[in-house]
């Protein structure tokens, strides 16, 4: 199946009542477990890259160069999409000439009339190359690369006009949140995306801040057409945690414990297993 746009297994996924997870990557870590992962369950999967991420990995080439090596030397033959997350209006139009099969251009933070502007401009750029575009309407709240948002609730009527330039899915702000969710949190509105849902017709929806929203709540969300969910510091924490294991149990002292390979072992199975466990959980497995 190799390298495709997200539309395709978003659409199935839609129609036919399940969640496709986003899971990002930081680094060869990173994408060869969530491959592995998507591959052992037979599940399409979407690779997210932040803007930071890709820095990181030194640029949206070698993301591209990375996850395409890695398809051909793990025969990875389920569908696999990269996708920028809440990307930048130059960052998406970079991506889309770098290769990328999926790009979010988050316009949430501008007045509605400006993101509506700038989401048409990048549905232009990716629609001739058969890309798919994730548009957000609603910031969600929490930290996200350094960007700390409030969280509000999107107004059903933006998301019809953002939804009518004909966007492939679209995020919507719920009361969700980046990163670990306050003891306090009131929940997602169901209420509101159900209402999104019956505006905009049967565009797949995305529900960010996957990590710490009940299963029931992300599988109701899913009934009422979530067809994306992003999952990125629940795999940032359990890598930690099995890191740190590791070294606390001076592992890194035995032997020659300190070679990375065996160092970042634990973290690398934990992404696996929790990457399945997700795929369990929104549907998709045996669905490529
Ligand atoms: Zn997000």
């Amino acid at each position: 199946m190799g390298l495709v746009s997200a539309k395709e297994m978003l659409e199935k996924a839609r129609k036919e009542g399940y969640g496709i997870g986003q899971f990002n990557i930081n680094n060869l870590e990173w994408t060869k477990a969530i491959l592995t992962a998507a591959e052992e369950a037979k599940s399409p999967v979407i690779l997210g890259v932040s803007e930071g991420a890709s820095r990181y990995m030194t640029g949206y080439d070698t993301v591209v160069g990375m996850v395409k090596g890695m398809m051909k030397n793990l025969d990875i033959t389920v569908p696999v999409s990269i996708h920028l997350d809440h990307g930048s209006f130059e960052g998406a139009k970079e991506c889309i000439e770098a290769g990328f099969g999926s790009v979010m251009f988050d316009g949430s933070h501008y007045p509605i009339d400006e993101n509506v502007q700038k989401t048409k401009e990048i549905i232009k750029y990716a629609k001739e190359k058969g890309i798919s575009v994730e548009a957000e309407v609603g910031s969600i709240g929490g930290e996200e690369d350094g960007v700390v948002g409030e969280g509000e609730v999107a107004d059903p009527k933006e998301c019809k006009r953002i939804a009518d330039l004909g966007v492939t899915m679209l995020a919507a702000g719920i009361g969700n949140i980046h990163g670990k969710y306050p003891k306090n949190w009131k929940g997602l509105r169901l209420d509101v995306l159900k209402e999104i849902q019956d505006i905009t017709g049967q565009m797949p929806l995305v529900l960010h801040g996957g990590t710490g929203i009940p299963t029931e709540m992300v599988q109701e969300a899913i009934t009422l057409g979530v067809s994306k969910i992003n999952v990125n510091t629940e795999l940032q924490l359990v890598f930690a945690e099995e890191t740190r294991k590791y070294i606390e149990a001076k592992k890194d002292l035995e032997g020659k414990g300190y070679d990375p390979r065996k160092l970042l072992l634990p973290g690398y199975k934990a992404i696996i297993a929790k990457v399945k466990e997700k795929m369990e959980i929104f549907g998709s497995v045996n669905k490529a």
